[in-house]
């Protein structure tokens, strides 16, 4: 027997060096857990098997996507939360679209389309436009003929369809054109011998007479604004071109501008002008 001997050693160790056993009550190593007598083999092993988490079931789904074929796994919204890529045909589309609006685009803004026409002389020397450009459509609204005018006109007329005359006819339209009536010309204003130049001659001003919306509907300034459904939108459309436009001219102006809206871009030190 070795164990009996071997606890009489430590004892007599112990008697012959109390201090080192002192020491070894104060050590900073972790004290052993109690031991409750049952750490059997067996008690170990279950423990041990505590430990290690449990291996989860394979799921169906991973069952699934490992089945897949590899050019789908990234589709398939099984095994991925990113979006569908688009197909390349519908991607092609967009951009040709893109690429045509892009072509087509003046004055630096996709919702201007036409072609730049460049300097246009004047008759006068008081007349012509330098850096002309022929506008087919603002914002998607038909201009009927298209109309010769600087950027800086067609900016503003874009700017009032959008925020000016598509939503005074939001009820009514969408409206898909608007009749020029009149946009560059040499001439003086009202066409009086002997006049100013009218903004007209400069590239400035567009005149405007009808609208025609998605169903047909035409609606002319002239009879539009004596009828109380459709004089309202005109009048709205009308009252918001002040400020985009320097001057607005209308049916309640003068007589000249009966059957037209008048919308220029001369600048006055005063403001807008707006009748
Ligand atoms: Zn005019």
């Amino acid at each position: 027997m070795i164990w009996p001997r071997a606890s009489a050693i430590v004892a007599l160790a112990l008697w012959a060096f109390p201090l080192a056993a002192e020491a070894l009550d104060a050590s900073l190593r972790p004290q052993p857990r109690p031991d409750t007598g049952t750490a059997t083999a067996a008690n170990l092993l279950v423990t041990v098997a505590r430990m290690r988490p449990n291996l989860r079931p394979v799921s169906e789904q991973i069952l699934d996507a490992a089945a897949r074929p590899e050019q789908l796994a990234l589709s398939s919204p099984d095994t991925s939360a990113r979006p569908w890529p688009r197909p390349p045909s519908i991607e092609n589309k967009a951009m040709a679209k893109r690429k045509m609006r892009r072509k087509g685009a003046v004055c630096g803004d996709l919702k201007i389309q036409g072609e730049t026409v460049g300097h246009v002389p004047g008759r006068i020397k008081a007349c012509g436009i330098r850096d002309a450009v022929r506008v087919n459509t603002v914002a998607g609204v038909r201009l009927n003929p298209p109309a010769l005018m600087n950027c800086k006109t067609a900016s503003a007329l874009r700017e009032w369809t959008e925020l000016g005359l598509k939503p005074a006819f939001r009820q009514r339209g969408p409206v898909v054109e608007m009749k020029v009536a009149a946009h560059y010309a040499c001439r003086t204003r009202n066409n009086k011998r002997g006049g100013r130049i009218s903004e007209h001659g400069k590239g400035n001003a567009i005149d405007l007479s009808a609208f025609t919306m998605m169903d047909g509907e035409v609606i002319t300034v002239l009879k539009g604004w004596g009828q109380g459904t459709t004089l309202k939108p005109l009048r709205k459309a009308y009252t918001r071109a002040c400020g985009t436009f320097g001057t607005t001219l209308g049916p309640a102006s003068d007589r000249y501008h009966r059957d037209h809206f008048h919308f220029d871009t001369a600048s006055y030190r005063s403001g807008p002008y707006c009748r």
